[in-house]
């Protein structure tokens, strides 16, 4: 039988099992199991050589239960309505499996940004708020960035969105520059909330961090800072990275700044001095103590599952692992940190944006990474607990806090 990839009956799948396993309803679960408001705009672009471009864009509002939803901006050649959905159900699982009062939402385009100029990125950024500033705002849905969108593109939302407001509404969006009400923290916060993640699943195996090799897919925004933040908080030994063009290696350890330098001056990781290309297939299955997939999803599946050699599978990435990969992971004893609690330091983070940009009145990096460390370290033991408790895998332990907190809500508001 073909396995099932589209991300969005993943996710529906995933959410049958929690239901199923902590005794929900079947009515519950029709409930739950789609956005409460999708979306889907075009988007109309002058280009810099004078064509005429239109451009499809979404925003999927999957639960607001707990709180205005959130969800990062997605532009990417393969964005599409089943993955924007899916990845709205994850945000609204992630804000609970955290405990901050917010809901899940995920916007995206589909393009491929990469060789824009920053005159049309610019515009695409302000067409899109502009197609959709009825229906988010602070109280409302607040975008952040995803896969190659950044704080630069996310000011130019919010001016467009405060332009439309005519007002300033700097928690409308998150992620932005630090002048521009961004949080201290913000950008390595992803990586550094799945570091404490990482640090608390090495206690629990017993693995000794110092030394430990680790295998990063993906070197953007959480896989490059996890490179560098395991390196120096905990000397790990980052021994292969990859993008989208391929991966390096060295079993003697890689350092982070010379490939981050490397993928700055020319785009890709490849070419850096004393490392051996690889594909991304065969970096998954690298032996390593941690293995961190950082780019995209369905990269672990039933077709490479059995062949992933590492002791802790962290998943920065949303999405990385099908359901048959699970199950086999879960089989081969690895001890995996779900997604949507082990990258949950980004929104973490973003929710700390939003209440200093209420207040006007900002925090130092230190208290801003105390309070993530206190968030992501007591959300782990709770998942492990949970996990332990239904004599489950992690993945299902988070999904069965998560939707017992959306339920909860929902109860308390009469919705259900
Ligand atoms: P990014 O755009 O900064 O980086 C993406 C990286 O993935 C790039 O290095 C790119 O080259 C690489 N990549 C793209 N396609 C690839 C492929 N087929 N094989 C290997 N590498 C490939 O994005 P990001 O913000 O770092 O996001 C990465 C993942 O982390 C996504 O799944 C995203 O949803 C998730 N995530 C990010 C954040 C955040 O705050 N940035 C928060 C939560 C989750």
């Amino acid at each position: 039988m073909t396995e099932e990839l589209d991300p969005f009956k993943i996710s529906q799948k995933q959410l049958y099992g929690a239901c199923k396993i902590s005794g929900c309803s079947s009515e519950v679960y029709n409930v739950l199991s789609e956005p409460e408001r999708f979306v889907e705009v075009k988007i109309i672009m002058k280009m810099d050589d004078g064509s005429l471009k239109v451009f499809k864009g979404f925003r999927s509002q999957y639960n607001s239960a707990r709180g205005p939803m959130k969800g990062g901006i997605r532009w990417h050649p393969d964005e599409s309505a089943s993955l924007v959905k899916a990845l709205s159900a994850w945000m609204t699982w992630k804000c609970a499996c955290v405990d901050i009062p917010l809901g899940g939402a995920k916007g995206g385009i589909i393009i491929n940004p990469k060789g824009m100029s920053n005159r049309e990125l610019e515009m695409l950024a302000r067409n899109y708020i502009r197609q959709l500033a009825d229906f988010i705002g602070p109280n409302i849905d607040v975008p952040a960035p995803d896969v190659y969108t950044n704080p630069q593109i996310m000011a130019w939302m919010m001016d467009e969105y405060e332009k439309i407001m005519r007002k300033h509404v700097p928690s409308v969006i998150t992620g932005k520059p630090l002048p521009l009400g961004g949080s201290a923290g913000r950008l390595i916060a992803t990586a550094k909330g799945g570091s404490f993640c990482i640090r608390e699943a090495a206690k629990d195996i017993g693995l000794n961090l110092n030394g430990a090799k680790v295998v990063i897919q993906g070197f953007g925004n959480a896989g490059s800072w996890a490179s560098k933040i395991l390196t120096q908080d905990f000397n790990c030994k980052v021994i292969a990275v990859s993008d989208s063009k391929g991966g390096i290696y060295n079993k003697n350890g890689l350092d982070p700044n010379r490939v981050i330098d490397q993928k700055e001056k020319t785009s890709t990781v490849l070419g850096v001095k004393d490392t051996q290309e690889i594909t991304n297939e065969e970096l998954l299955e690298l032996e390593c103590d941690i293995l961190i997939p950082a780019a995209l999803e369905n990269v672990i599946t039933k077709k490479n599952a059995k062949n992933i050699n590492c002791k802790i599978l962290a998943e920065l990435a949303n999405g990385p692992t099908t359901p048959s990969g699970d199950e086999i992971l879960s089989n081969n004893g690895v001890l995996i940190i779900p997604d949507f609690l082990c990258n949950a330091g980004g929104v973490t983070v973003s929710y700390l944006e939003m209440v200093q940009g209420y207040y006007q009145y900002f925090w130092s990096e230190e208290e801003v990474i105390a309070t993530l460390d206190r968030t992501m370290t007591k959300a782990y033991h709770e998942t492990v607990e949970k996990a332990k408790e239904y004599n489950t895998h992690n993945r299902l332990g988070a999904y069965i806090i998560a939707v017992d907190r959306v339920i909860n809500a929902m109860k308390l508001r009469g919705w259900i």
